[in-house]
């Protein structure tokens, strides 16, 4: 090959079919590798070339095309070095300037010299109509304006779009533009072929409506997001269907101390916690490895889920790690797990980063002789020197908190190459349906959409700073009355010693204020043990009010508690902010969130407030915070393990999301060939994405 290049994925760059090294190298920078990409690299916009408007007529801040007479151009120092071009037309005079020009340019543009002109309109200083950097270039005789919208590609530093729409026409000529869905399909979808698509969306001819152009939600468009879409749901079905190749423990559920769990639990499953379990239960006791997302709002009572399906594990003979993200919140799981299942003869232990050298070798050994049932842990739990014996259901709490490494890194822990885990992800992050669909395609989902019963909906409130003496006044009286209270100040602006000082100075305040309360503070920078003693002591009721960093964000649950206090709320991110929320409300008594925010909002922040004040369900929060933040800021970096979308949006697109997923399997087992094709265009030259 003449230039040898080979992409990251490892394909050879046919890319020299259709233009210059040079360009080549810009192109790969846009994630465009080979010939076939291009063509699924569309544009971002159109211009409107076709019609030239009057320099009077023409409106400002648009872009719009001029034809006119050079009167003269200038070189001027205001202060920097520029070529100013003075045009007229029929109905007035403008300006042109330039800040970088060659001497050829102003050469170019002699009196008398016609022009047309692409830009916008400004007024400048001396009141006239000026164009900053427009485009233009020499008006040759009879030359007819183009009749259709010109494209114009997202591009990278030092790639023109002429070259870019030289390499899209020439691509034309050598890419394979053959159709991966069969017409029945298309028929059935409304949808256009693959080649109009193409050629109507890069080059559009003649008649073609701008609107079908421009509108995304047009029938090109739509065929894009429909690919895209059943690209992702193909590679997603895959992924899924690959565990077949594995075998997976069968935890039968016979035998089982289930019935006494649960006759000791003091409370009764929602009908919804029945109905995940009976899931989970069915999916572990298959030979098949269970790929399983347990979603459920705040409070919906997904750790008692966890702790039965761990039994069931454990009562087939298999061990169980449950992670969790935070040290504090695995003290907590540790000890509820233990208050559930030690009275059952059912080994339970912890391992995170706090324990010695010694104390972690104990609990290792431990692990590999078979003693312990259940491990509780933090990120600890995937570290090399940790072995099982016979690890046969991992659980993931919080499981947004990790990534897709550190996942299978634990997961690997069981057994053998031909043996899986079973795997439970839990979340509280609730995402719309069609996200989940999007980004979970991988997994079976469960969701509880019930909270327990009995609990009264917590009441939100907005409290300017300067209100803060009846917010003290509230919250003595909480105190008084025996119920407990958090203060959260959150991280603000990344900065850790920032939330520090203000925690340790509420926390003084607070005192001040209430001798005879007991105060309580727990942040990042304390060592674990006083984390716990401190949450121990709260869990217990000896300290009335916690202040608090976010560290208490995930998990805690403390029912007593029941008034939480937010500092600066207006800068904390809405699902933050209703994770926060969600440490209250888990009891029985009426609670009371309150949001304290600085007297100057700005709109969007007062949108946001706005959200969390009239929403208390977390996936109406999720949806207004993927309309104001997007998906990858939602879903994090760290989530992508999977094919992220350039065209569709799976809110936007959810009737066509919900076709691709009906269709994948049956396309994949049909039509493998035509699927795979699928995949490559879409997809060729990311899937390596797909495996990180
Ligand atoms: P999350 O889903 O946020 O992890 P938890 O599992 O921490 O919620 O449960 C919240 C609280 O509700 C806990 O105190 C838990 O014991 C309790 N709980 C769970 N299920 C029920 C139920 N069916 N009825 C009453 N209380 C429940
Ligand atoms: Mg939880």
């Amino acid at each position: 090959m003449k230039n040898g290049v080979v992409n990251s994925v490892g394909q050879s760059n046919d890319l020299e079919k259709v233009t210059t090294p040079a360009v080549q190298a810009k192109l790969i920078k846009l994630g465009i590798f080979r010939v076939q990409d291009l063509l699924t690299f569309f544009p971002i916009r159109y211009q409107d070339e076709t019609k030239v408007l009057n320099i009077t007529e023409a409106p400002e801040r648009e872009l719009v095309q001029i034809e006119v007479t050079v009167i003269n151009s200038k070189v001027e120092f205001r202060p920097r070095r520029q070529l100013v071009v003075s045009v007229q037309d029929a109905t007035g005079i403008a300006s042109l300037r330039f800040l970088n020009f060659y001497p050829s340019q102003q050469r170019m543009l002699g009196a008398g010299v016609r022009i047309r002109v692409v830009g916008e309109f400004r007024i400048n200083r001396q009141r006239v109509r000026e164009m900053v950097h427009p485009r233009y270039k020499k008006i040759i005789a009879n030359e007819e304006l183009p009749t259709t919208l010109t494209p114009v590609y997202a591009t990278t530093k030092g790639l023109g779009q002429a070259s870019i729409r030289k390499a899209v026409t020439r691509a034309f000529a050598v890419a394979d533009q053959t159709d991966t869905l069969l017409p029945a399909y298309l028929d059935d979808l409304g949808l256009p072929s693959f080649s109009d698509t193409v050629k109507t969306l890069h080059r559009p001819q003649g008649d073609v409506d701008p609107a079908l152009l421009k509108n995304r939600s047009s029938e090109f468009w739509a065929r894009l997001s429909f690919d895209e879409l059943l690209a992702q749901q193909l590679i997603m079905r895959k992924n899924y269907d690959k565990r077949e190749q594995y075998m997976a423990p069968v935890m039968s559920p016979v035998n089982s101390r289930i019935e006494l769990f649960l006759s000791r639990l003091g409370f009764k499953l929602t009908n919804a916690q029945e109905r995940v379990l009976s899931e989970i239960q069915t999916d572990i006791s298959k030979h098949l490895p269970m790929r399983r997302l347990l979603q459920g709002d705040v409070g919906s009572g997904k750790t008692v889920i966890a702790a039965l399906a761990a039994l069931q594990a454990i009562d087939a003979g298999y061990q169980v790690a449950l992670m969790v993200p935070t040290e504090i919140l695995s003290e907590q799981h540790f000890r509820k797990i233990e208050g559930w299942l030690s009275i059952l003869n059912i080994s339970v232990e912890r391992l995170t980063g706090s324990l010695t050298k010694a104390e972690r070798n104990q609990v290792n050994e431990k692990m590999k002789g078979g003693f312990v049932h259940i491990v509780v842990g933090t990120h600890a739990l995937f570290q090399e020197d940790v072995v099982f014996k016979n690890l046969g259901l991992v659980i993931i709490d919080e499981q947004h908190r990790f990534g897709v490494k550190q996942r299978l890194a634990l997961i690997d822990k069981g057994a053998d190459k031909l043996n899986q885990t079973h795997q439970l992800m839990m979340s509280a992050t609730p995402i719309p349906r069609s996200l989940a669909m999007s980004f979970f395609g991988d997994l079976d989902v469960s969701v509880i959409d019930e909270l327990p019963l009995g609990r009264i909906p917590i009441t939100t409130k907005l409290v300017s700073n300067s209100r803060r003496e009846e917010v003290f006044q509230r919250i003595e009286e909480t105190c008084q009355s025996g119920q407990q209270v958090y203060w959260v100040c959150p991280l603000i602006e990344e900065s850790e010693t920032l939330q520090l000082e203000t925690a340790i100075h509420t926390h003084d305040l607070i005192q001040a204020q209430f001798p005879n309360l007991r105060i309580g503070i727990v942040h990042g920078r304390m060592k674990s043990q006083e984390k716990t003693s401190i949450m121990d002591a709260f869990s217990d009721g000896a300290i009335h009010l916690l202040v608090a960093t976010s560290v208490i964000e995930v998990g805690i649950d403390v029912p007593n508690a029941t008034v939480m206090v937010i500092e600066n709320a207006e800068r904390i991110g809405l699902s933050q902010l209703h994770q926060l929320r969600g440490r209250i409300g888990r009891g029985s008594g009426a609670s009371t969130c309150i949001l304290l925010y600085s007297s100057k909002l700005t709109d969007t922040a007062r949108l946001r407030l706005r959200v969390i004040y009239e929403n208390i369900d977390g996936f109406e929060v999720a949806r207004a915070d993927l309309q104001l933040r997007g998906p990858g800021e939602i879903l994090g970096a760290r989530q992508s393990g999977v094919p992220m979308l350039r065209y569709a949006d799976p809110e936007r697109d959810v009737l066509l999301l919900e076709k691709a997923k009906l269709l994948a399997s049956d396309f994949l087992a049909n039509h493998t060939e035509l699927a795979e094709k699928h995949i490559d265009r879409w997809y060729g030259s990311r899937e390596k994405f797909s495996e990180a």
